[in-house]
């Protein structure tokens, strides 16, 4: 799946040099292309914020105004390269704080990997055991680096500046019966912006939350358990009323995530969802008063208006898009997944109007980028 989205990502860093170099941020940080030059005097270089698209599991990244860089959780075992990769691209050498939201093998899974390739400074991580190997390794591999490690407790305040702030929500009890509601939660706020990360905290850390006096208002919700429904309680959401929610989740999971009520209770609070498993890594970027979300996969589509960042180059998408001339269509293409499959394939039937690419001829899906489903075997 990944390398179906490499081509898109080069586009994307190509966009990402444009909006960072219009938000002050040294181009040179993301890539060398030269396509825009210019230096803004103003130092202050926004807050971006990578949902990576890990798959079934979590793994974000946030380079704060002030050039340090927080990563909560790691994705499964097996992502390392993937995301030490995706770091490496956009020239992350130290990882000030890494929160390990709870030992699950989705969030923990490539911890050891990223440990041991980046300076990572402090560890914030749940007072909690766990019996895997995984966990062991990955205790392993802090306790050698010896990097000072935090448990993770309400109030505790990360980074506390003005206009900057960074604090743990929870855990509040000693003991849960579910290891995800160990979950450390992470309420970020940068001048009039705010973000709540829930990793996969469940309704019974949340109705703590709430009782807690915590102010857990927040524009962007990176949706607890990647929208299970056993999270995500409506008081909560009302609490935290999101105008933008963001699930990391894989396509097809095995899980049914997100879960449908998860999805009517977010469209409920009138919260803008943007999944992973459609999108591929989704970037929010904040420059204190607006957010604006984009991502990798959707060049052509902005997701929400990208006027505040000056919009970017759009890239010539008329190679991309087919116009069929002939009437019959023998393929169906997705433009988000650039998976094409056959017209009769029940993906076909899932899939957006909108992002459908229709094609007569095989060969030019396969010219195009797109890659033959594996179910339907175009
Ligand atoms: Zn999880
Ligand atoms: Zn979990």
């Amino acid at each position: 799946m990944k390398s179906t989205k490499r081509n898109i990502l080069i586009l994307f860093l190509a966009l990402m040099t444009y909006v960072l170099a219009s938000c002050g941020v040294n181009a040179e940080q993301v890539s060398n292309t030269s396509q825009e030059t210019s230096n803004t005097s103003d130092k202050n270089s926004g807050l971006i914020v990578y949902f990576l698209d890990v798959g079934q599991a979590d793994c974000t990244l946030i380079q704060l105004p002030n050039g340090e860089e927080v990563l909560i959780d790691a994705g499964n075992y097996g992502d390392g390269s993937y995301i030490k990769n995706y770091l490496e691209n956009l020239n992350v050498d130290d990882i000030e704080y890494f929160i390990l939201t709870h030992p699950h093998e989705d969030h923990i899974g490539s911890a050891k990997e990223i440990i041991n390739n980046f300076t990572v400074k402090k560890i914030y991580m749940p007072d909690v055991l766990a019996s895997s190997n995984l966990y062991e390794s990955t205790m392993l591999a802090i306790e050698n680096k010896d990097i000072e490690t935090i448990f993770a407790k309400p109030g505790l305040k990360i980074i506390d500046s003005p206009g900057l702030k960074l604090e743990l929500l929870s855990p509040k009890s000693m003991y849960y019966s579910e290891l995800n509601e160990y979950s450390a939660v992470a309420r970020l706020e940068y001048d009039n912006t705010s973000f709540l990360f829930t990793g996969d905290a469940e309704s019974v850390s949340e109705l703590e939350m709430l009782g807690g006096g915590f102010n857990l208002d927040s524009d962007v919700l990176k949706v607890g358990h990647h929208g299970g429904r056993t999270s995500s309680s409506i008081d909560f959401l009302k609490a935290v009323t999101p105008e933008y929610s963001i699930i990391s989740c894989g396509e097809d999971n095995s899980y049914g995530h997100p879960h449908i009520e998860t999805l009517n209770r977010l469209s409920d609070i009138g919260s803008d969802i943007y999944r992973t498993d459609e999108l591929g890594t989704i970037v929010a970027v904040s420059n204190g008063k607006d957010i604006s979300i984009t991502s990798d996969e959707v060049m052509e589509i902005p997701l929400a208006p990208l006027e505040i960042l000056n919009t970017p180059p759009i890239p010539d998408s008329s190679e991309v898009k087919e116009t069929p001339v002939i009437s019959e269509t023998n393929y169906v293409g997705n433009k988000n997944s650039l998976v094409f499959h056959k017209t009769d394939c029940s993906s076909v039937a899932d899939m957006k109007e909108s992002n459908k690419v229709f094609f007569t001829i095989r060969q030019n899906a396969v010219d195009q980028g797109y890659t033959p489903c594996g179910r339907c075997n175009p």
